[in-house]
């Protein structure tokens, strides 16, 4: 996957993209990360890549001149090196679609995405109505610029693409990926401070692990997070067992 960023703060990205999941994913050629400073776009003598917003008002608003001019450079390179249409790009913003598991997933599938992240009070408005194709959200908050939350989005989508977290690891049953959150882990020593490691973990008994792992991660996502229950694939047992403890 080709990920190109547009930033006022390129030198933001240096250290997540330096280590762990990121580096080894962009060591293995399985990801490539272009980090593109909007400032290069501007003309002028002091590379202005703000301006008060029309109407007055507190703040400046980044002007679209340099980031229409970046994505579309961007875009003809992509393009002439493949043809397979759809180039999501998109803007970060606390506007947009509120991000989750699902559409990491949805984003994992192209070969292709451009963030585009603001800054100040934000991006003429001229840049989402023309330019993006999506607008994406982390939370209802406001953050101060876009890179934080293009991170968290290209570390959600980057951990799901074959081959980036390796054999050992997988994240098919992780929180938010069956719809349940994931159940307690435990790892040595079996007893810490007198604490101990539910019996069932270290029985060796498969079955009965799976078992216990289901309904705790039932348990578990009734307790914090009971809507998203509602929507979980659960299978007719797992249901009443859910109705139960609901109950009880
Ligand atoms: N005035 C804007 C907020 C600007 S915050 C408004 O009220 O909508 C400055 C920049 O930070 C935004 O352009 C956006 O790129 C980024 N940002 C802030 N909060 C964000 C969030 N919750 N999700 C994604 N990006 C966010």
């Amino acid at each position: 996957m080709r990920i190109d960023i547009l930033t006022l703060f390129p030198q933001m990205f240096d250290s997540p993209f330096g280590i762990g999941i990121f580096k080894r994913a962009i060591d293995q050629n399985l990801i490539r990360v272009s980090i593109y400073n909007i400032r290069d776009y501007t003309h002028d003598k002091h590379h202005t890549v703000d301006d008060y917003p029309y109407g007055g008002g507190a703040g400046m608003v980044l002007k679209p001149e340099p980031i229409f001019e970046a994505v579309e450079l961007i875009k003809s390179g992509i393009h002439s090196e493949q043809e397979d249409g759809v180039l999501p790009i998109i803007l970060l913003t606390p506007q947009g679609r509120p991000f989750s598991q699902q559409i990491a997933h949805e984003l994992s599938k192209y070969s292709n995405l451009i963030l585009i992240c603001g800054r100040y009070e934000g991006v003429d408005e001229r840049v989402c109505e023309h330019l993006v194709t999506d607008e994406i959200s982390i939370g209802d908050y406001v953050l101060s610029g876009g890179e934080l939350a293009a991170m968290v989005v290209v570390d959600a989508v980057v951990r799901l693409l074959p081959g980036v977290l390796g054999s050992e690891a997988s994240s098919w049953d992780e929180s938010h990926t069956t719809g349940l959150l994931e159940y307690p882990q435990y790892t040595r020593p079996a007893v810490y401070r007198e604490w101990s490691v539910p019996d069932v973990l270290l029985s060796g008994n498969h079955a009965q692990v799976a078992k216990w792992r289901r309904e705790q991660a039932i348990l578990r996502t009734l307790k914090r997070r009971p809507e998203l229950l509602d929507k979980a694939n659960l299978c007719l047992e797992e249901r009443q067992l859910a109705d139960r403890l609901r109950e009880s």
